[in-house]
């Protein structure tokens, strides 16, 4: 079958023919891609059609597709059983490896995603301060928990309401929300809910809603406010963590959090999330503490191994080499949307991220997007997965670049642009 018809016969099965919603293409006017098979900075569809991909799984393929080395641990772990239910070593040594490079962090617990990350954050922060409020940012994504999910109301300044459907009407009440960038709009919240709030949820890299890169002084200046009253800093490092250096944006700024969650490259490619925190936050949950969190399926071991040797990759020279790729790629991409139908885009890019958009100032906050990029984006991306390079199909998601795009990917990305 070809693409086509297996998502059409997808769409009978499943709920828009998909198991997470931006893989659907929705408003790309073409068909999603049935990826059978994958390689280094190239996935295969089921048409045998091969692309050069910048999505790379959504951000955990930091080795890129299938990783040889990975591919033999995983393989050696699994001739030994898969899950246990119980003690077992892999975890252990993944946790060691971790936090033996992290200074922010004394304890951490491994749940199966990074959305399991968040939920479990947030009852920690609770949990441990005994309040119930937390502050949120437009243009920050958390996963898919209730209490995420909800945006500022439309009426009322200051009022929350649910950006789903499905979300029980009082949830929004303990969800704040503020604009990124702006310190002053979060003091006001803070000063108006005094000792309500458990928490201030920040992505310390905005990269879920295009790239909106903070500046460092606005990121001290959200971790003051959170000293000076008195608040949780919790650190979304899904995304950004291990992937702008070891130690995410909280090693890069020097900045504190609290609590940070993790997801995404901590697994390699496999279902992992994680919160870490100091030992003394980290012991208020279950069994030492009386917050409750648990999972069947936590700290699989064949994602350990899979996340072990990931993260064992990740030296200094490594992330020279990983942005040294990714400068290359934003080059290359910037000259050909320059010299084509795409003058009025820019590329903004931190580390191995990269965003297009049809914008050529600095953007900090998602009030600032242009309203037509979703409308601009479907003629870009069809135009360049016809050309085999296949984008993040939305245009509010990022672009991934890995180890794999090396000078040989380069000079095919070139090819395949200008061919
Ligand atoms: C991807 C992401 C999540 C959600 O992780 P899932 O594994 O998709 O549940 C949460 N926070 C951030 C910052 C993310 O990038």
């Amino acid at each position: 079958m070809n693409n086509k018809e297996l998502f059409e016969k997808s769409k009978k099965l499943v709920p828009g023919g998909v198991h997470s919603p931006v893989r659907s293409f929705k408003g790309l006017h073409t068909t999603p891609r049935f990826i059978h098979q994958a390689q280094g900075a190239y996935i295969t569809d089921e048409e045998n059609k091969n692309y050069l991909d910048f999505c790379m799984s959504f951000g955990p393929l930091i080795l890129g597709h299938k990783d040889s080395q990975v591919e033999k641990s995983i393989i050696n772990a699994l001739s030994k059983g898969w899950s246990y239910g119980a003690c077992e070593k892999y975890s252990l040594e993944l946790a060691e490896f971790i936090l033996d490079r992290l200074s922010f962090a004394e304890q951490i617990r491994f749940v199966n995603s990074g959305t399991e990350a968040v939920m479990t954050a947030i009852r920690l922060a609770r949990g441990v301060t005994n309040k119930d409020k937390i502050i949120k940012f437009n243009g920050c994504y958390h996963g898919h928990t209730d209490a995420m999910l909800i945006k500022a109301g439309s009426g009322l300044a200051g009022t929350s309401t649910a950006s789903s459907s499905g979300v029980g009407k009082t949830i929004s009440e303990d969800t704040l929300i503020c604009e990124l960038n702006d310190l002053p709009a979060l003091e006001k919240i803070l000063n108006e809910h005094p000792n309500q709030v458990a928490a201030i949820f920040i992505e310390p890299l905005p990269a879920n809603n295009g790239l909106l890169e903070q500046t460092n002084e606005y990121l001290q200046g959200v971790k003051k406010l959170c000293t000076k009253h008195n608040v949780l800093l919790v650190f979304d490092e899904v995304i950004s963590g291990f992937r702008v250096s070891f130690g995410g944006m909280a090693e890069l700024t020097g900045i504190q959090p609290d609590i940070v969650t993790y997801g995404k490259i901590i697994g390699g490619g496999f279902p992992v999330g994680a919160v870490a925190a100091s030992k003394e936050i980290m012991e208020h949950l279950a069994p030492v503490g009386d917050i409750y969190q648990a999972g069947t399926l936590s700290a699989n071991p064949i994602a350990m191994v899979a996340g072990l040797e990931t993260l064992k990759r990740l030296t200094p020279d490594f992330y020279q080499e990983l942005e040294e790729n990714s400068q290359h790629i934003v080059n290359i991409f910037s000259e050909w949307l320059e010299t084509n139908d795409y003058k009025d885009y820019s590329i903004k890019s931190f580390k191995s991220l990269f965003w297009q958009i049809p914008e050529k100032k600095d953007i900090q906050s998602p009030t600032e997007i242009p309203s037509n990029i979703a409308e601009r984006f479907y003629d870009l991306f069809k135009h360049l997965l016809n050309k085999g390079i296949y984008l993040s199909p939305n245009a509010y998601e990022i672009g991934f670049v890995s180890i794999a795009h090396n000078k040989t990917v380069q000079e095919d990305f070139k090819k395949r642009l200008w061919n």
